[in-house]
């Protein structure tokens, strides 16, 4: 058996796994390493062996052994079942008061039932959403551990070497109790896809609806990611739209097939706010659009059954064309704030029902460096979480209220000239319409708490009676009084 010498060790060394290992031990810790099949153990060896203290193993029983105690090991196998089945033979190696980190992208209700199950045997589980992909893994990731304060302890000093700083401050911090890590990083992916949508809605204003080449429109992002917008996906949004295709010259933008695939964490988001009752549409419309992107039968019926409209192609004149581009400037900032208030209204829900104590502004702040969202207005967020202004909604923080006013004619600009020349914008128009609902005194429900009644004896409340008096109306027979239930 080997030498208990590792303060930490990597399970699953596929590219997270390698990767982490290697960001570990870059930062002086001692890392025990096992994956399944030996090939992968033996590749990280020979070719980063020299990097650090590694140690490699063959077996769970020597992996286990060569860690000290507290034993720590972090999965980064497949989500599901094979994580599942690592965590099985890991548990039955190790000893109470052992940590095992699951750093995959799991389901937060399998952590939660894992963290319950582990628990009962007297080890710590701790579900840590890892954002960055491959690259944050290697040089910095945001870290979302979950899991209980104890095992932070532990867990804690060894997670900071390895997280991504932003402004002097490591980019992790112990989210919640069981789930609440993962809970987190499925959020933060929603809110991903939409940003990422927002982005493409703008870039299709451009390139159909004015006529622009992938290279002025990346420019275009260029310049917009010097300002408020400044965050890493506009960044690579303009490295995308200037790479050429080494094949045909062209920009590789236009051979790329157009379908959106996607791993089922934004689905997670939208499923879990529909749950909680949480109003996510802007995420809603993000998973939606890329659902619809990657059904090519249907929009192959869609082309030869000749649906017809606008052709995208927006009429404003050479003079005109700069205020639309701030104009779209505008709407993706606006949509945007509205996609992270959204975001952080479900991570608020989510922690009432499921018991955990999450603080926004921390959470802002750890998203500000390495992970996939990270963008300097993360900053002002995290400020208004701190001050409270931010408690109930970020769009009623005095800072993003006022950056919602200066951008308002310009959304609703962008907004009716897409639907005029028939270019979709479905996470703009979803979050001014979202924007809309919230600032209206009076919505058109009580219209659909009437019919409710009417078909369904559901019942309703009166503007001019106490909260919670029902009342319930004989509509077949107008005129006559309401009864209360
Ligand atoms: P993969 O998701 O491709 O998983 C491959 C790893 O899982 C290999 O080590 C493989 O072992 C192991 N594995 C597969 N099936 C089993 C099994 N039944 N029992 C034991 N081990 C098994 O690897 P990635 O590195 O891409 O991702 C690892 C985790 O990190 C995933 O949960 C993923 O969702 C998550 N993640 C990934 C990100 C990314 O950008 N890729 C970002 C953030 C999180 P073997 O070599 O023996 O086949």
């Amino acid at each position: 058996m080997a030498e208990a010498t590792a303060n930490i060790g990597v399970v699953g060394l596929a590219a997270m796994g390698s990767n982490l290992a290697r960001n570990l031990a870059h930062h002086g810790n001692t890392v025990a390493l096992f994956n399944r099949h030996y090939e992968r153990t033996e590749k990280l060896m020979d070719e980063h062996g020299d990097e650090g203290n590694f140690v490699p193993t063959e077996s769970i029983e020597q992996f286990v052994a060569a860690l000290k105690k507290p034993r720590t090991a972090i999965i980064m196998v497949k989500a599901g079942e094979p994580t599942d089945a690592t965590i099985n033979a890991l548990v039955d190696a190790m000893e109470p008061g052992d940590i095992i980190v699951d750093g995959g992208n799991s389901y937060f209700k399998d952590t939660i039932r894992r963290e319950k199950a582990i628990r009962a045997r007297g080890l710590h589980y701790v579900g840590c959403g890892v954002s960055g992909g491959e690259e944050g893994a290697l040089n910095g990731p945001s870290l979302m551990p979950g899991g209980t304060e104890e095992s932070w302890k532990t867990l804690g000093p060894i997670l900071k070497s390895i997280a991504a700083v932003a402004e002097g401050e490591p980019c992790v911090t112990h989210i919640g109790e069981n789930g609440a890590g993962h809970f987190v990083k499925m959020v933060h992916n929603g809110i991903e896809y939409s940003d990422m949508q927002l982005i493409a809605e703008s870039y299709d204003l451009m390139r159909r609806g004015l006529g622009m080449s992938t290279d002025q429109i990346g420019d275009v992002f260029d310049e917009w990611n010097k300002g408020e917008l400044n965050s890493y996906l506009i960044e690579i949004t303009s490295t995308v739209l200037h790479q050429k295709d080494a094949k045909t010259g062209k920009p590789l933008l236009d051979v790329i097939v157009d379908r959106a695939g996607m791993k089922g964490t934004g689905t997670w988001t939208v499923e879990t706010a529909l749950e909680l009752g949480t109003s996510v549409t802007g995420i809603g419309e993000a998973v939606f659009a890329r659902a619809l992107s990657s059904q090519p039968q249907l929009r192959a019926g869609a082309q030869k059954a000749g649906l017809t409209g606008p052709d995208g192609s927006l009429s404003i004149s050479d003079a005109d064309r700069a205020a639309f581009i701030e104009d779209i400037r505008h709407a993706l900032y606006a949509s945007k704030i509205v996609a992270y208030a959204q975001g952080f209204n479900e991570i608020s829900d989510g922690a009432k029902e499921y018991g955990w104590d999450i603080d926004m502004a921390a959470v802002a702040r750890i998203w500000r460096g390495g992970c996939i969202i990270r963008a300097q207005f993360l900053n002002v967020v995290s400020d208004a979480f701190q001050s409270g202004e931010a408690d109930v909604s970020l769009l009623f923080a005095p800072y993003f209220k006022k950056a919602v006013e200066q951008a308002q004619d310009s959304w609703r600009r962008v907004v009716a000239r897409a639907a005029e020349c028939g270019i979709p914008v479905p996470v703009f128009s979803s979050s001014l319409a979202y924007y809309d609902g919230l600032r209206s005194g009076r919505l058109p429900a009580a219209l659909i708490q009437g019919q409710r009644d009417l078909f369904g004896a559901h019942t309703y409340g009166r503007v001019d009676a106490p909260e919670g008096a029902a009342f319930h109306t004989l509509w077949a027979e107008p005129g006559r009084p309401e009864i209360e239930e």
